[in-house]
């Protein structure tokens, strides 16, 4: 971070991972006058991204009356395949899918690369983050912050230390979501946090109304938003949040509490082995079309016909 009051909130912020988080995230904090280096191993995610932050800040006007000018805030991301281009960054946010071999890997990695005062920012959906500190030499510089989904529309993030978090940390991390317009509610580390220890079972029973044959995808998501006035069902809140994710934060927490409350639902692993991610492979629980309009079918989900 630099010294200037009047730059002392921007910051050079890496982005690892360019799915539907850390594109995210990068979107968000160039939109606020961060620059950002976005890395990712895939380059067609990188490519991925790129087109989606462009098609959101397009949308932003729509969506939020507030014009956005893309190429301007494009002109702020540069991205890179190799996690040594965060070598200067003063804050890293980490969004690795939800594997612990994955996560290890990426902040082991960081820990080398980066200077010992460099932030590391989680933006796990489940593990706690006093884990994620101790597999650093850092684990004072290091901070959970569970952004929502998509990140430039909320205005809210889980805030958790962990155990070893330094209150300089918190303080730097707090100041960094304030430029972001994103309040930070604080959350003590514990798997699953308050948000997904309670949305993923809702999410994972919705699931197994499906299986169990007690009504179709479609029916489960009408109740929710007909009867509760929920803008959106849990099972297309899945899709939103990615198959795949919603699978592995089961499985982070029921390896974490050996509860068997949270034990993934059969259809959930089918669909996910088959490459029915949800929204970002255009097929989940709904399929949805290349503008990402829903189409909500009755029937067996991903597509054939029970
Ligand atoms: P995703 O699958 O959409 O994207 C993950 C990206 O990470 C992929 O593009 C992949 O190529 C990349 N990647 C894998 N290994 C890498 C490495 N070693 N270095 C750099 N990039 C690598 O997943 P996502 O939904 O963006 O989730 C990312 C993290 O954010 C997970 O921990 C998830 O639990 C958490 N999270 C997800 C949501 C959500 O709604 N999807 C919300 C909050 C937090």
């Amino acid at each position: 971070m630099t010294d200037d009051p009047l730059e002392a909130k921007m910051v050079n912020l890496g982005v690892v991972g360019a799915g539907t988080m850390g594109a995210g995230v990068a979107d968000l904090a160039a939109r606020s006058g961060h620059t950002v280096v976005l890395v990712d191993v895939d380059a067609d995610a990188l490519t991925r991204a790129v087109a989606s932050i462009r098609k959101e800040c397009r949308m932003s006007r729509l969506l939020t009356g507030v014009a956005v000018d893309a190429d301007q805030v494009l002109g702020r991301i540069t991205v890179a395949d190799d996690l040594a281009a965060l070598k200067a960054s003063d804050l890293v946010v980490e969004n690795v899918p939800e594997r612990w071999p994955l996560k290890l890997q990426v902040y082991e990695a960081l820990d080398r690369l980066c200077a010992p005062d460099t932030v590391f920012v989680a933006n796990t959906s489940a593990f706690p983050i006093t884990r994620i500190g101790a597999a650093t030499s850092r684990p004072d510089r290091v901070i959970g912050v569970h952004f929502m989904n998509p990140a430039p529309l909320k205005s809210a993030a889980e805030l958790i230390p962990g155990r070893r978090t330094s209150a300089e940390t918190v303080a730097q991390v707090r100041a960094f979501l304030d430029s972001l317009g994103t309040r930070g509610i604080d959350v003590r580390d514990a798997c699953g946090f308050v948000s997904n220890r309670v949305l993923m079972l809702t999410v994972n029973e919705a699931a197994f109304v499906v299986h169990d044959g007690v009504a179709d995808a479609e029916t489960v998501d009408d109740v929710f938003r007909s009867c509760f006035g929920h803008p959106m069902g849990p099972l297309e809140t899945a899709d939103l949040i990615g198959l795949d994710t919603v699978l592995y934060s089961l499985e982070v927490l029921l390896e974490h509490f050996g509860d068997p409350k949270f034990r993934p639902c059969p259809l959930l692993r089918a669909l996910t082995d088959a490459g029915y991610h949800g929204r970002k492979t255009g097929q989940g629980f709904h399929r949805y079309d290349s503008q990402g309009h829903v189409h909500r079918a009755g029937g067996a989900p991903g597509g054939e016909t029970a």
